[in-house]
């Protein structure tokens, strides 16, 4: 059998559903929101980087143009032709007018083609003889710019706030007299101070956990933390000179890390055709992609919360509907209950609300209409049957009793007598009580019809039937067995009783005038008494004894009583 019991309620089903429903909606929502969120803030973050990166490096590529670009025209200056190896100290005023418009220089100074320093910003290094170094050796030749590297003799001479050791970038451009001929090389060494002010100043004003990094031609550090280390493998550095401007990610120091990138320019975009200061430098912006992706998380967070509002509100309002939506329901389950139980609950209550409900009512109504109906024909049917069946009950009794009656004397037959009798014999062979039995004949009959025709005989059997059934008690039987012979059974009572019974009929049968058609007609009978023995096998072997007596009793001469012995020997005469 289903239980009813351990299911849900419909309202919690419904609050369940729709929390699920709520829940389900609320977490695709939210992973595609933050998918869409991550993505977009990483590729905000990468271009924000990518732009960093290029403004550093056109800022780097704007100033080592102005620079190399002033060296040059300083160098190729007419007016100063004639002076820069027979006037050092009017050399040194330019130089350090040079150097007051552009503090970034660390050394401004001529070398003569014989490699010694004639003249040079606050006398610094001059008389010094500097062959060999590449930027003189180049520079007699033509203009040039040297990479990044480490001060060696200046790093002593030049006081500076930086804490990092002075670094420097070499220019040099060759002087020529009028005649065209190289007489020296002007060079300058620029701080690389100016680098790291630049870098400084960006990272001030960018955003958390941004780290800016330049990196020269062969992937070394020259600004940024982990000075000369290498912190991209060839393969991104390939990718990194090739592409030019873009964005990344890589996982520094066991942090990923996005990262935007972009090259500093090179000679081509100077605009000076023998100029090339593009020194391959490549800068590099990046920032954790944890602290990238924080404002996404805390909208996450704050996306979930609002879900789970909205999932409990949602759940509280399924609740509250499927509460109203199974109200109906529950009226007309308990009004159904209730049929058949409380004799009050005869009819259903119409529900309103959805149609469905309406027409469920009415179906149930019209159902219920069509029960009352057959019921009340099945209890007509039943009355009707009982009636008919208590008829035909009655009718079998009459047959019963017509079938065991005498239809002359209205006493029994012989198949009215047969169940009295048997009852009778149980008694006496149990022991519980005397049972005797009469043969009654009347005597001469045949005259009676003969005389007095066979109506008078018939009055006269009627006649002693009703004498027979009066002289004995309610508890006898008086049965007409055939003719003129009739049977009486006497329960309660020993031989000697029932043979006094026997002499008392003689007697009554005997004095009784019989009034018929105007005539009177007397008869007597002779009468055969047996009593039931408990070795008798049925009331037959009885009856044939008295019916033996009755016949001893005839041929003693009529009108008296003949005992059978119980032993079955001859009886007395009356
Ligand atoms: P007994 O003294 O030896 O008994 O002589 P009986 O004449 O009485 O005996 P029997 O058997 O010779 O005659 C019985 C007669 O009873 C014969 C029959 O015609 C008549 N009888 C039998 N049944 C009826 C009946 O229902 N009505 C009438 N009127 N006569 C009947
Ligand atoms: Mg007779
Ligand atoms: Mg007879």
């Amino acid at each position: 059998m289903v239980s009813f019991r351990n299911r849900l309620r419909f309202e919690h089903q419904l609050a369940a559903l729709v929390g699920l429903l709520c829940l389900a909606l609320v977490g695709a929502t939210v992973c595609g929101a933050v998918w869409l969120e991550r993505r977009s803030a990483a590729e905000l973050a990468g271009d924000r980087l990518a732009r960093l990166a290029a403004f550093m490096a056109g800022s780097l590529d704007t100033t080592l143009r102005e620079r190399f670009r002033e060296i040059q025209v300083v160098a190729s200056l007419a007016p100063l032709r004639e002076r820069w190896n027979a006037d050092p100290a009017a050399t040194r005023g330019v130089l350090a007018a040079m150097r007051t418009t552009a503090p970034d220089y660390a050394w401004l100074g001529f070398v003569a083609r014989d490699g010694v320093v004639r003249a040079a910003t606050e006398g610094m290094l001059e008389g010094l003889a500097i062959n060999g170094r590449a930027w003189f050796e180049t520079g007699l030749t033509r203009p040039n710019v040297g990479d990044v590297h480490g001060a060696v003799l200046l790093s002593r001479l030049i006081a500076r706030a930086e804490p990092e050791p002075l670094r420097l970038v070499d220019l040099a451009a060759p002087v020529r007299d009028a005649g065209g001929a190289v007489i020296g090389v002007l060079a300058a060494h620029l701080s690389w101070d100016w680098a790291i002010r630049v870098r400084r100043g960006l990272l001030d004003e960018g955003l958390p956990g941004t780290d800016l990094w330049v990196l020269d031609r062969s992937g070394h550090v020259i600004l940024g933390p982990h000075l000369g280390a290498m912190p991209f493998g060839p393969a991104r550095l390939g990718l990194l000179v090739e592409e030019r401007r873009g964005t990344f990610a890589e996982v520094i120091d066991g942090e990923t890390r996005l990262a935007g990138f972009a090259a500093a320019a090179t000679g081509e975009r100077t605009g000076i055709a023998s100029a090339d200061p593009g020194l391959g430098w490549i800068v590099v912006a990046t920032r954790p992609e944890e602290e990238v992706l924080a404002p996404v998380r805390r909208s996450a967070q704050a996306l979930l919360g609002l879900g789970a509002a909205v999932a409990l509100i949602g759940v509280v309002l399924a609740w509250c509907l499927g509460r109203r939506a199974a109200a109906p329901l529950r009226r007309m389950t308990a009004a159904v209950d209730r049929i058949g139980r409380d004799a009050d609950a005869t009819t259903l209550p119409r529900l309103d609300g959805a149609s469905e409900f309406a027409a469920l009512s009415a179906a149930l109504r019209s159902l219920l209409r069509r029960i009352g109906t057959v019921e009340r024909e099945l209890t007509d049917i039943t009355i009707r049957s009982t009636r008919v069946a208590a008829y035909y009950r009655r009718q079998i009794e009459d047959l019963r009793q017509v079938a065991g009656s005498d239809v002359l004397t209205g006493l029994r037959n012989r198949r009215g007598f047969a169940a009295p009798a048997e009852k009778a014999f149980a008694q006496a062979r149990d022991g519980r009580c005397g049972v005797a039995v009469l043969v009654v004949d009347i005597d001469h009959f045949k005259r009676v019809n003969d005389q007095h025709g066979h109506d008078a005989g018939d009055a006269v059997i009627r006649h002693v039937g009703t004498l027979l059934a009066e002289a004995v008690r309610g508890s006898d039987t008086v049965a007409r067995f055939g003719g003129e012979e009739f049977v009486v059974l006497l329960v309660g009572l020993g031989g000697a009783e029932a043979a006094l019974i026997a002499d008392r009929l003689c007697i009554a049968v005997r004095g009784a005038a019989i009034t018929h058609a105007g005539s009177v007609i007397m008869v007597t009978v002779s009468i055969g008494v047996a009593t039931v023995s408990a070795h008798d096998p049925d009331i037959q072997a009885a009856i044939a004894r008295a019916d033996a007596a009755l016949y001893e009793a005839k041929a003693r001469g009529r009108d008296r009583v003949g005992v059978a012995p119980a032993t079955g020997k001859a009886g007395r005469a009356a």
